[in-house]
């Protein structure tokens, strides 16, 4: 033997050791259900996820079992997630809007046999439970409560079931291959699929959005996660800041803008995480309260493409970077995040915003492709556009319950977005392979022509859809819903389109509505618009 180096296997618990040992007194503070605030720190997670585990093992589940949440960012969350999946246990978040009966599915699907639910879902639960077949255990996210006995009367309550578990439990080693939590993607179309995550999937992705080109976190941040740890696992972001040990603000039920307003405010928060449409209405926040946010130097935009216009509000009226970032749930999420390299540093202002209005580069342990129909890999020139596809350690191999690998030849997964990759890896998403406008055999981007209208100050929230044409198959509409007390014109908005795009790719028509249909991700709903708006332009006689 030459020599070796110590084996250890990736496990989410050593998180957990290391956060409680080396950032002991560093905040974990959380708006509770109940709307109060609750401080505690690393060290306070990291003895209660233990003793948690403890508890959760002599109610009777073991390593493997899917432990379901249903619960909003807050510290028994938190708790829980390094209690189940350092138990080696699966740690199965639920999305709360989802309709009922893609919730049932999930439930049964995912065979869940205890569920950690927030006071708010109560009645998610009361109104499902006959038909939720697997779930033995119901553990209320607090203490005793009786609204809550009454409406479940075999619940348990979490600060109860906690006091059970013993303060010497040691954390179990198993390897590293072993499942840690499962999460659903939003199921669009037909029946949510799972994706299980492992511990060692989990452990890399967390090194990996840490890094400096990644979202740079450190020990020097105070992190919002306005993005749920039911949406693709608030990004990794719990693990992420027990590694490097920041501070962690959570949300809790609060998610509008002046909430968030207040936390970023009087936490002074550094960072935050969210999806576009939480930005929306923080910006609308921010400008009536008159409030600089100065703490907030970066955030991070992603699930749904940030318009330009956006990352312009947040960089020249509030000194806050936005880096843009790109993933899905079967890539952990993180498959790219916008940072600029050494060559970019001189770039003219307005070659740096185009530059980071894009989706960004992989980081290392991701890797991306460009296909056309036929697969053949196309050039990464930064203007073809192809079928984007990815492959890393961090990606789905097969979905949960089944065998079937869904890595086509080469070990590529399919994404279902179209992008384009220019030679140093920026990757620009055009659109969803099923949103883009097909208009006489030409493509027409939607987040192109979405955040054109939405630089229109009367236009709070757009979508680009195509609606049937009777010569060119489909045309583009835009379906916008006008800003609180702005009555905006159908010509003011189609002028916002004059030179920046193709004459012919100018949308047809502009239908105003109150609200764009979302879903449980906050994406806007495509497929419910076309239904409605899709014969717009045959209604007007064209
Ligand atoms: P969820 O709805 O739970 O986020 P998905 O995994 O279905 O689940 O969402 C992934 C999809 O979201 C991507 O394939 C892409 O279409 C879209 N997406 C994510 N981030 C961005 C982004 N920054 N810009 C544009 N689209 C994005």
């Amino acid at each position: 033997m030459l020599g070796l180096m110590m084996k250890q296997e990736l496990l989410i618990s050593d998180l957990i050791v290391h956060a409680g040992k080396y950032h002991s007194d560093t905040e974990i503070i959380s708006r509770e259900t109940s709307g109060e605030m609750h401080t505690t720190n690393w060290r306070g997670v990291s003895d209660a996820s233990r003793q948690l585990a403890s508890a959760l093992s002599k109610l009777g589940l073991s390593q493997g079992d899917r432990v379901a949440t249903l619960a909003w960012n807050n510290h028994r969350h938190l708790k829980i997630w390094f209690a189940v999946s350092g138990g080696g246990m699966v740690c199965h978040t639920l999305n709360p809007r989802l309709p009922p009966e893609q919730f049932i599915f999930i439930c049964n699907d995912a065979n869940d046999r205890a569920m950690f639910f927030d006071k708010t879902f109560m009645p998610l639960i009361t109104g499902t439970r006959a038909h939720l077949k697997t779930i033995e255990h119901y553990i209320y996210m607090g203490s005793r409560d009786e609204d809550v006995l009454a409406a479940i009367p075999d619940v348990v309550f979490f600060d109860e079931l906690i006091e059970t578990g013993a303060d010497d439990y040691t954390w179990p080693q198993f390897g590293e291959e072993t499942p840690c939590s499962l999460c659903y993607t939003s199921g669009t179309t037909g029946n949510p699929k799972g994706v299980l995550y492992t511990n060692r999937s989990t452990m890399l992705h967390t090194f990996a959005i840490s890094l400096p080109d990644s979202l740079a976190l450190s020990a020097n941040e105070i992190i919002l996660p306005v993005v749920p740890m039911f949406h693709a696992n608030a990004w990794g972001i719990p693990y992420a800041t027990a590694m490097t040990g920041a501070k962690v603000v959570m949300p809790g039920p609060g998610l509008d803008g002046d909430s968030l307003l207040e936390l970023i405010d009087t936490y002074k928060v550094s960072l935050a995480l969210g999806v576009p449409t939480i930005w929306m209405m923080l910006l609308a926040a921010a400008d009536k309260s008159g409030s600089k946010m100065e703490s907030l130097t970066r955030n991070v935009i992603g699930g749904s493409a940030a318009a330009p216009s956006m990352i312009a509000a947040f960089r020249d009226d509030y000194a806050c970077e936005t880096i843009h970032a790109w993933g899905m749930t079967e890539t952990s999420p993180l498959g790219t995040a916008n940072q600029i390299k050494a060559k970019h540093l001189d770039l003219d202002a307005e070659a740096m915003a185009d530059l980071r209005a894009g989706q960004g580069r992989p980081p290392f342990g991701i890797d991306l492709r460009i296909v056309d129909e036929t697969g053949k890999v196309l050039p990464n020139d930064g203007t073809t556009e192809g079928a984007l596809q990815c492959r890393g350690h961090w990606v789905v191999d097969t979905y949960f319950g089944t065998n079937e690998s869904v890595v086509s030849g080469g070990g590529w997964f399919d994404t279902g977005d179209v992008s384009t990759i220019d030679e140093d890896g920026f990757m620009v998403i055009r659109d969803r392979t099923k949103d883009i406008i097909k208009s006489g055999g030409e493509w027409i981007s939607s987040v192109d022509l979405e955040g054109i209208a939405v630089a229109h100050p009367g236009i709070a929230m757009a979508a680009a859809i195509g609606a049937t044409h009777p010569k060119w198959d489909e045309r583009p509409i835009i379906i916008a819903v006008p800003a609180e007390g702005t009555k905006p014109s159908e010509a003011e908005i189609l002028a916002m389109f004059e030179g920046k795009v193709a004459s012919w790719q100018i949308p047809d028509a502009v239908v105003f509505t109150d609200a764009i249909p979302l879903n449980a991700t906050g994406k806007m709903l495509k497929n419910k618009l076309r239904e409605q708006f899709g014969n717009t332009l045959i209604e007007k006689g064209v």
